[in-house]
């Protein structure tokens, strides 16, 4: 094949990237070490070793009920449409899956922090862009924040932060699409080895939906009190 037919091609491909992606993967961070088979083995017999071989679908259940206990907010002042549930889109035509959550909203709303807690991280890679990752007060979740337009410039790694902090504002850094401005929002359980960027996703959808549901009925009131006066 030609190498223009080649840049063709990957022109193509381009432009038909879906407005999202990826597993985070920050720039810097240490590599993971080599996989061994135990711990490339999906479906290792339950009870064999107490405490360690949990079926994986018993770990994203006890990741859901520890993230529900969190009440997260929406980690968005403003949202434009619909939230989606994208968690298990598939991504790169099926070679990878979301695992995450695309929060559509203008260009420059502020992103909040769904949670208590500290800044773990602000870098930035060419699939994310401006990313963040910050972790709750326990030390249990990991959340991912990408895409941004740029950061709050009063965030720095290591802050601590509460719930509605404004991290960062919405945009279209890294892979997505110059038209569609939108929060890539993942949440993740820290795993025992520390490597959060890789800890198991749990899928935030219900709760975002609850989450803004609550706001929303908030705003109406405010909206109501302020008609009354
Ligand atoms: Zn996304």
């Amino acid at each position: 094949m030609r190498p223009s037919a080649l840049l063709l091609l990957a022109l193509a491909a381009g432009a038909c990237a879906r407005p999202v992606l990826y597993y985070p993967e920050p720039l810097g961070a240490p590599a993971p070490a080599p996989a061994t088979p135990a711990a490339t083995t999906t479906q290792a017999p339950v009870a064999t070793q107490e405490g360690v071989a949990a079926s994986s679908a018993s770990a994203s259940a006890a990741g859901m009920a520890e993230l529900r206990t969190r009440h997260i907010i929406l980690p968005v002042a403003d949202v434009s449409g619909p939230i989606d549930d994208s968690f298990d889109a598939e991504r790169d035509d099926g070679e990878r899956t979301h695992h995450a959550i695309d929060i559509l909203a203008p260009r420059g709303t502020p992103i909040l922090s769904a949670d208590d807690g500290r800044v773990l991280r602000m870098s930035s890679n060419t699939l994310g862009g401006i990313t963040m990752y910050t972790i709750d007060p326990d030390g249990q979740l990991v959340y991912y924040y990408a895409h941004m337009d740029h950061y709050n410039p009063e965030m720095s790694a290591g802050r601590s932060i509460v719930k509605g902090d404004t991290l960062g504002f919405v945009g279209t850094t890294g892979n997505a699409p110059p038209n569609t401005p939108h929060l890539h929002f993942q949440v993740m359980r820290m795993p025992a080895d520390g490597k959060y960027w890789q800890g198991e996703p749990i899928n935030p959808f219900t709760l975002l939906v609850e989450a803004r549901m609550a706001r929303d009925s908030v705003m109406a009131a405010r909206t109501e009190a302020a008609h009354n006066h």
